[in-house]
């Protein structure tokens, strides 16, 4: 792929920046973005950086760290009769036993939408029917949900919310002392609406040296140049490589709808336990459009991680895809057994469909 992409010639000047600007020891950085480890696996970025140097994923894939419990809630709804709308890929995420899409083979009325607009529409052309949005995503989608909150024109649509917040998931990594992690990559388009001032924790309370990073080849290996930097000069310092998108503040205004509508509480994520103050979840006053109270849903026990299945080491950055027994054998994008080989966003998904089967 390295022939194809813009910027080539720069990226791969900045590649020799990086590689005279390494130190001896081993290197590892951490992003937390299903987008960045695309760029990183599509465009061959590993293999351009030094041997001593890693790149690892965190849990930046917002379909894989859906609990299974929220996934059967969804299933119990569309057995029941309720229509449920949400984004392609959660349809294919195995829940305890089921997918969305096997509900919808045994009769369960799941629409794919391209946003929660079309949720709204569709419920209003259908007024007849209940319809539950079912809202994933981290802070990136939290503020078109808000929105329709807000201006509730369907009456016979609730929301079932799953958003999460990626500052507390980067904390939970550097608490797994044994990752080692020597900085972050952060991500650009959650950061476009968070800004820079929500990471400043990492860099003055951990020492961690963090830049916000966008999406292309380029961007990638020039944040991976910056933190270099940062470890090469004994630094911690909050950089912003995504400066044509990112400000200090971020988007004040979707920030606004999200407090307005959601509060902060702490949540499940698949397979990494629960995550203090990491979920948003609808506040008092719009308490008559929550699914989990309007359908009175009780999460029983659910099963996160088909037996054998790594995911939950993947998402923390532990393992490869290839060090799972299950790639490629048992689990391929067409019979995928975890989350992380399901979505498009997904490490494993992600090297499966790029052919990746070894890793230095
Ligand atoms: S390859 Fe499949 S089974 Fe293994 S960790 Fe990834 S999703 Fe889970």
């Amino acid at each position: 792929m390295l022939e194809k992409f813009r910027d080539r010639e720069l990226s791969l000047a900045v590649a020799e920046k990086i590689k005279r600007c390494m130190p001896e020891r081993k290197v590892k950085f951490c992003h937390v973005c299903g987008t960045h480890e695309w760029t990183i696996t599509h465009y061959g970025l590993r293999s351009l950086l030094p041997k001593n140097l890693e790149v690892i994923a965190g849990p930046g894939c917002p379909v894989c760290i859906v609990p299974s419990s929220e996934i059967d809630a969804a299933i119990e709804l569309a057995l029941e009769g309720v229509v449920i709308t949400t984004f392609g890929d959660v349809i294919n995420v195995p829940g305890s036993e089921l997918s969305l899409r096997q509900a919808r083979s045994m009769g369960g009325d799941v629409r794919e939408v391209y946003s929660v607009r079309d949720a709204v529409e569709m419920a209003k052309k259908e007024p007849d029917k209940e319809f539950v949005f079912f809202a994933i995503g981290f802070e990136t989608t939290a503020p078109s949900t808000a929105i329709e909150v807000l201006r509730s024109e369907a009456k016979n649509l609730r929301f079932l919310i799953s958003h999460r917040l990626i500052p507390p998931a980067m904390e939970l990594l550097l608490g797994l002392g044994e990752l080692e992690i020597d900085g972050f990559i952060a991500p650009g388009h959650v950061s476009s609406i968070i800004g820079l001032k929500p990471y400043k924790i990492f860099p003055e309370a951990y020492r961690m040296p963090t830049v916000i990073a966008g999406f292309e080849p380029l961007d990638v290996l020039f944040s991976i140049y910056m933190l270099l930097r940062q470890v090469r000069n004994g630094e911690a310092k909050l950089e912003n490589e995504y400066t044509r998108s990112v400000t200090w503040d971020g988007n004040v205004k979707a920030q606004k709808l999200i407090s307005r509508v959601f509060d902060v509480v702490s949540g499940r994520w698949r397979g990494l336990g629960v995550i203090p103050k990491s979920t948003l979840s609808l506040k008092k006053e719009y308490e008559h459009l929550d699914a989990r109270k309007f359908y009175k849903i009780k999460i029983g026990k659910s099963r996160d991680i088909y037996p054998g299945c790594c995911c939950h080491l993947i998402m923390v950055g532990k393992l490869k895809p290839t060090d799972c027994p299950l790639f490629m054998e048992d689990c391929t994008p067409q019979t995928p057994k975890g989350p992380c080989m399901v979505s498009i966003e997904g490490t494993c998904g992600i090297w499966a469909r790029h052919g990746v089967r070894l890793y230095r």
